[in-house]
């Protein structure tokens, strides 16, 4: 069985190699494969990205009991792997996108240079962190960014969930089940979640709010004991006392090797025309790592879907007489 970890089956060169195995770079690869391209997908962390860690999927058209975020990425991972796309491990060491071929030096353990015709990068986002006082003495000592992995350290316990979109208003929920009390700490006074996870918090008898909370500092010695926040709206210093801080406050676009290379908006999410094409012929771009308004995991498939059919018309294009 060919392995996540085993680099000896790679070729030289690829039709397509996508960078990242979440949903749009698992849907990008079963479009291409169907395609007959021969298609690698190099995932530096582990397959399903962001959406693995996701306790449960409830707008995934579907799956109307909704599914946990690990059990649809591993159908996609084994739907992909199904028309032999191959999945793998890797850093992307190297990268050179200009050219008819674009070259890639890929590392897990080993170094293998590879040539594809078209690149897709699907990396995604990494979460962002509050930027306050003792948050960084803290991470994985009573500070967390996902709640299907860490909630279980928390059972009989107090926490907070700080933000307000719709990670932090659904985490918030989640931890419920575990936690006697989830306090969400949010800046405004007002939760940009959507409206029926909004109502299922506020029905919800264990979670409190702290509105207009400018946070300034996580108190603790050797594990978190609180947060310290300024009340926005009267100036007053105060004080939450918890075990633990789970932090929701948005998502950090993974493109700090295209800097440079590709157009990007000010926070570094890349911009691409409606074909997912890029300044860079061949260059592509699906999922949350592109300018898009709605980051969702239904987006991110069709992103991964257009991105690889375009691939396919530029190769023929490009390459074939
Ligand atoms: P988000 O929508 O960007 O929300 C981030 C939240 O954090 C906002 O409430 C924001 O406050 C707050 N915030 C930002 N920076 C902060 C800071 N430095 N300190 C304190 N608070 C800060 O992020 P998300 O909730 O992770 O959602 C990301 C995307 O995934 C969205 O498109 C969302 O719809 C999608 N998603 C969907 C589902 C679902 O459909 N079930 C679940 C999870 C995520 P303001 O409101 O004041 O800006």
């Amino acid at each position: 069985m060919e392995s996540f970890f085993d680099f000896s089956d790679l070729y030289d060169e690829y039709d397509v190699i996508i960078l990242g195995a979440g949903p749009a770079g698992l849907t990008a690869g079963i479009y291409a494969a169907r395609d007959n391209l021969k298609t690698l997908i190099l995932e530096k962390n582990f397959p399903g990205g962001q959406v693995a860690i996701t306790e449960v999927i409830e707008n995934y058209p579907g799956f109307e009991e909704g599914i946990s975020g690990g059990d649809l990425t591993e159908k996609m991972f084994k739907h992909a792997k199904s028309f032999g796309v191959q999945i793998k491990n890797g850093i992307c060491s190297e990268l050179k996108l200009e050219g008819k071929y674009k070259c890639i030096s890929t590392q897990s353990g080993a170094i293998k240079d590879l040539k594809s015709k078209a690149i897709i990068i699907a990396t995604g986002a990494n979460p962002r962190h509050m930027g306050v006082k003792n948050e960084n003495k803290f991470l994985g000592r009573g500070i967390s960014f996902c709640a299907t992995c860490d909630a279980n350290f928390y059972r009989g316990k107090e926490v907070a969930v700080v933000g307000g979109g719709d990670s932090a208003v659904e985490e918030a929920n989640y931890l419920t089940k575990f936690c006697n009390k989830v306090t969400i700490v949010h800046r405004r006074d007002k939760l940009r979640a959507t409206k029926i996870l909004q109502e299922r918090a506020f029905k919800n008898p264990k979670i409190e709010f702290v509105w207009n909370a400018d946070i300034q500092e996580v108190k603790g010695d050797k594990t978190v004991e609180g947060l310290i926040y300024k009340d926005k709206v009267t100036g007053e210093i105060k004080e939450l006392n918890v075990n633990g801080i789970f932090v929701f406050v948005g998502w950090l676009a993974a493109t700090d090797q295209f800097k440079g290379l590709l157009d990007m908006d000010e926070s570094g999410f890349i911009k691409t025309n409606l074909k997912m094409e890029t300044k860079i012929p061949g260059v592509y771009v699906a999922g949350d790592v592109r300018v898009k308004d709605l980051r969702q995991v239904v987006t991110a498939v069709s992103d991964g879907a257009i991105a690889a059919k375009q691939v396919s018309k530029y190769i023929e294009n490009t390459f074939e007489e």
